[in-house]
């Protein structure tokens, strides 16, 4: 067991002294969870095989998962990648600092436990002081996946971090709540017409309006377990964002959706199960259940974002069985928060009609 420091940090102004105790681990090899304006993430100096190796210790994460590396200023990527195309140029200048990772081919300086032994690397700007200062303080570019155990819905809060990683890392930086709550975009730039691995901070909309075509790859939308199991593609194949309760995703027009969670709810209650109704503002008061908690408006995807991943953990802090969620419109953020959601049930989903 690690002994692990907590500071808190002053998210305007981040505390100089602060910085520096958190960028001196990183460049010794050690684990430093640090917010973001996603999620919170787990950095280690993204140069040094042995400190990233750590990472994937620490968070039981599968080996060949590639991790995102974090960047200060647009001209670090050019140390990182190679045949950096105009499109990325471009959307840098537009998202930059942003929840947008941008795939790109590698150059050989990146270690392949960073890449996941692939020839590609992906990096990306955040959008908060703290991150910035550190990884500046630091003076390498920082790998840093979510700071949560593998499997587990990702930390939008200091505390989530504890919950999942204390004793196993050596800090952790503690500047509230993140905005985004839903983690970045990843974006394949080697690829023409770029496509999307991964739905997330920045939307699909918003990327097209930029780059006019972009392809979303299958999983991104994907309303079953698709048959990536085969092609042995890393990540895809482990369950992810998952509570301890069941989950059951209700999908449909709102009014169906609404009949369906009622129906759903009774029937697990008469069973005597611990029921908790992930609903919206519009819904929530039509709905009898041991916990009912309400992701936001259904117009405000941003707060849906925002809420999903902490309000998953609260569900089982709560010790409920079941969680049923409604689902969300799949627009601009909604794309994200429905893709965490339907993984998060591992697929159960309910078409309400
Ligand atoms: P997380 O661990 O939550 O930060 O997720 C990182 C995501 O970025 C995962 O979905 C990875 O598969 C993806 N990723 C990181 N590096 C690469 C890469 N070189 N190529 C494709 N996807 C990547
Ligand atoms: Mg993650």
């Amino acid at each position: 067991m690690k002994r692990t420091i907590v500071l808190k940090v002053n998210p305007e102004k981040p505390e100089a002294e602060k910085i520096r105790v958190a960028a001196k681990i990183i460049r010794r090899g050690g684990l430093v969870a640090f917010p973001t304006e996603t999620v919170y993430g787990l950095g280690a100096d993204a140069l040094n095989p042995e400190a990233v190796t750590q990472i994937y210790l620490a968070k039981k994460r599968p080996l060949d998962n590639p991790i995102i590396v974090h960047v200060a200023s647009e001209n670090d990527v050019y140390r990182l990648a190679e045949n950096v195309p105009e499109k990325a140029r471009r959307l840098m200048s537009v998202f930059w600092p942003g929840p947008l990772t941008l795939v790109l081919k590698a150059k050989d300086i990146v270690p392949k436990a960073t890449t996941g032994g692939l020839d590609t690397v992906a990096v990306r700007m955040p959008n908060l002081r703290v991150a910035l200062a550190l990884i500046k303080e630091s003076r390498v570019p920082i790998a840093a996946p979510s700071a949560n155990l593998s499997g587990k819905p990702s930390p939008t809060t200091a505390e989530h971090v504890k919950q999942d990683l204390y004793g196993r890392i050596d800090l952790i930086l503690d500047a509230g709540p993140t905005e985004v709550g839903v983690e970045s975009t990843v974006l394949d730039l080697t690829m023409d017409p770029p496509q999307i691995l991964r739905p997330g901070g920045v939307s699909y909309e918003a990327l097209s309006e930029v780059l006019g075509r972009v392809e979303l790859h299958p999983t991104v939308v994907a309303d079953r377990e698709i048959s990536l199991v085969h092609a042995r593609s890393p990540g895809m194949k482990h369950k992810h964002y998952a509570p301890k309760a069941k989950v059951i995703v209700v999908e449909g027009e709102p009014e169906a959706v609404r009949r369906k969670v009622q129906e759903l709810a009774e029937e697990h209650r008469k069973n005597g199960r611990s029921v908790g109704v992930l609903a919206t503002d519009e819904n929530k008061r039509f709905y009898k259940a041991n916990v009912i908690k309400s992701l936001g408006a259904r117009r405000d995807l941003s707060s849906a974002a925002r809420n999903l991943f902490k309000m998953l953990r609260e569900f089982d802090e709560e010790k409920v069985d079941i969680i049923i969620a409604e689902s969300v419109p799949i627009e601009g953020l909604g794309l994200a928060v429905m893709n965490r959601l339907r993984k998060a049930s591992g697929f159960n989903i309910v078409k309400a009609d």
